[in-house]
């Protein structure tokens, strides 16, 4: 592709634009990396790439707070197939990125209680239909693949044997960034504050600093900063920011074999260096929109639902010891719990992806090359992400995530 040059006003447009890209990526963390990086490295795309990111430091990024972990166990085969490329592409990392993606295969464990044993199967069969390698057990089979672990009210565990774990997912995004930059991709440290539309197309993005940027194409990842964004061209998406905190956590004693572990009440466990990291997900009336920059951690969850929940499930948990803690935001996707991903509905010009629910690190690598290829293309040409689309929303039509962590 071409270095991203600037190009000499146009004259075609009232409005005074500053510069002229043909893609202008607004939010450059997990997801508008991969966006960069797939044109880059697309050979028929020989256009001019911004991405605007407005804190490099990635304080706030949920992609610098997530749990990095990926999964194939989801319930509807769009998600399934998306974190197929995903695993593909972080056992490839070193030679597609030139970094190692420090993949860990351990396998998710869903557990099931007796009233989720029918929905276990179903998601199951889901992604065995979408070849996914996962593992369907019953109680003595978990006792004696996981013996550290009480099968007490479980049903049946489905366990992912290979293409689930966790990674580097900042390492990645980072890779991307550096390998995007390489290929002639500008990264600037900016704000969009509005999107720029004229005559029913998005023409270009106007920047916190006043100046305004054309665009052939803008592409909104801004993860929690996407839905006001969006709003700015008159595009309503129900997209909120919520909580997520996350526990680090030492145990005396060493548990062989330990996946990413999650209880039938929600509460998950994995690996993460010497220690293990947990969670839960709030109850809904304990979930509201949380302001920008709470960031707080509720360290009551830990102590009156992880930390017990844990200890009953894995009898050594007992004696962990809490070793520090953050908070991170989600941008849930009140509609139905899966991204928004693909053009905006009614606005040429314009493509988006946010809505990520809490799955979007693992959704990065395929989402981004989902968008590359509508941007270069005008279609997608290698995964179909048209059930993603933006536009089910207005058309009242929901693909529910029913396995969200
Ligand atoms: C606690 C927690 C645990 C998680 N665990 C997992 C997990 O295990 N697996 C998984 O797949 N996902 C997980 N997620 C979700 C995952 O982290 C996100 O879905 C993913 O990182 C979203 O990436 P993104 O690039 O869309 O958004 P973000 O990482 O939020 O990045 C958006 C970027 O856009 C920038 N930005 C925003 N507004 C503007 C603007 N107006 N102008 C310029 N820049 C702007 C921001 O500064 C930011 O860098 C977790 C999230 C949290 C919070």
């Amino acid at each position: 592709m071409m270095a991203g040059a600037s190009a000499p006003l146009n004259p075609r447009y009232p409005v005074g634009m500053n510069e002229r890209f043909d893609v202008v990526i607004v939010g450059g963390a997990a997801v508008g990396a991969s966006v960069a990086w797939h044109l880059a490295r697309d050979p028929a795309f020989a256009g001019s790439v911004l991405v605007l990111e407005k804190d490099a430091s990635y304080a706030r990024a949920a992609t610098a707070l997530s749990a990095s972990s990926i999964r194939r166990q989801f319930s509807t085969s769009i998600n399934v197939r998306l974190s197929g490329y995903g695993i593909a592409l972080l056992r490839e990392a070193r030679a597609l990125l030139g970094a190692d993606a420090g993949l860990h295969e351990g396998g998710y464990l869903f557990l099931a209680s007796e009233a989720g044993r029918e929905i276990l199967r179903a998601n199951h069969a889901v992604q065995t239909d979408e070849g996914a390698d996962i593992l369907w057990l019953e109680p003595d089979a978990l006792a004696s693949r996981f013996p550290w672990m009480s099968t007490e009210g479980v049903a049946a565990g489905t366990w992912g044997r290979s293409g689930e774990g966790w990674f580097d997912g900042f390492g990645v995004m980072q890779a991307m960034r550096r390998a995007s930059r390489a290929a002639g991709v500008t990264w600037r440290e900016a704000e969009g504050v509005r999107i720029l539309v004229e005559a029913g197309r998005a023409r270009g993005v106007a920047l916190a600093d006043g100046s305004r940027i054309e665009a052939g194409t803008v592409i909104v990842t801004a993860g929690t900063g996407a839905a006001p964004l969006l709003e700015t061209a008159g595009l309503a998406l129900p997209v909120r920011p919520r909580k997520r905190c996350i526990f680090y956590v030492r145990c005396p004693e060493a548990l062989p074999g330990f996946p990413l572990l999650i209880d039938p009440t929600g509460v998950y466990a994995r690996p993460e260096g010497a220690g293990f990291i947990c969670g839960v997900a709030p109850p809904e009336e304990a979930d509201p929109d949380v302001a920008p920059d709470d960031f707080e951690v509720d360290h009551a969850l830990f102590e009156e639902t992880v930390w017990p929940t844990l200890a009953a499930r894995v009898p050594a948990f007992e004696r962990l010891r809490m070793e520090r803690a953050w908070a991170g935001h989600y941008d849930m996707n009140l509609f139905d719990h899966n991204a928004f991903a693909g053009a905006a509905p009614g606005l040429e010009g314009l493509l988006l992806a946010c809505g990520f629910s809490g799955h979007g690190l693992q959704q990065a690598p395929a989402v981004g090359r989902g968008l590359a290829e509508l941007a270069a293309h005008g279609r997608f040409l290698s995964l179909d992400l048209s059930p993603l689309s933006p536009a089910r929303f207005a058309a009242g039509e929901r693909l529910v995530e029913r396995n969200v962590v």
